[in-house]
């Protein structure tokens, strides 16, 4: 039997400095093309469509949209956001909004998450209005990530399935569809259940992010 698929694989074009907007300095970057690829017994063979590309901080490991490379960091606006910390936001909301029910201890957590992790801070008043925008914009997780994947790396990745983790065990378990919820999203993004289980083994271990 021929074995043959596609599947997303992720090359360096080029190296250089950039000023990151993360580390606040000048650091090395690499810029990376993500390239889905005809595959023969699991063998990248012929590649086909681009699916993403970014710029990959190798001090930080934060990823950012390629006009990261003009960014002066003299300038007021032009704010860039790593690329992880952007879809870690819109997954915990998601998984939030997952339920029906927005409870107030799993806004508290998501809000302590997105202060404690990311380098954009967020008042209770500012992830309500977030809230109501991923809400009528009515997209599952798994196609929201589908659809960012190819701009995130494993440590991006890694840390979306940690903190979605940490918000569905705010209110103390783990239901069923959460866990489902989450093997979704791991699949979204690309990743082997091996994989998956590593991370939420790490996360267990880590207790990183308090619920309080
Ligand atoms: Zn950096």
């Amino acid at each position: 039997m021929i074995i043959f698929g596609t599947r997303g694989v992720t090359l360096t074009s080029e190296k250089g400095d950039f000023h990151c907007p993360q580390c606040a300095s000048e650091q090395a970057y690499k810029y990376k093309k993500v390239r889905r690829f005809f595959t023969l017994y699991f063998i990248p063979i012929i590649p086909l469509d681009l699916l993403g590309e970014y710029v990959e901080c190798q001090n930080c490991r934060g990823t950012f949209v390629p006009d990261v490379l003009d960014y002066d960091p003299n300038a007021e606006h032009d704010e860039f956001m790593a690329e992880y910390e952007r879809a870690i936001r819109h997954s915990m909301v998601l998984m939030l909004l997952a339920d029906g029910v927005i409870e107030e201890q799993e806004k508290i957590t998501v809000l302590n998450i997105i202060n404690q992790t990311g380098h954009h801070d967020m008042s209770m008043a500012q992830l309500e209005v977030y809230i109501q925008k991923v809400q009528q914009e009515k997209q599952p997780v798994s196609t929201y990530l589908k659809t960012v994947a190819p701009g995130l790396n494993n440590h991006g990745k890694e840390m979306i399935i940690k903190c979605a983790y940490s918000v569905s065990m705010a209110d103390g378990h783990m239901a069923d569809e959460e866990f489902r919820l989450i093997q979704d999203m791991a699949k979204s993004m690309d990743m082997t259940s091996a994989h998956l289980n590593g991370v939420i083994q790490e996360v267990q271990k880590e207790k990183v992010f308090s619920a309080n």
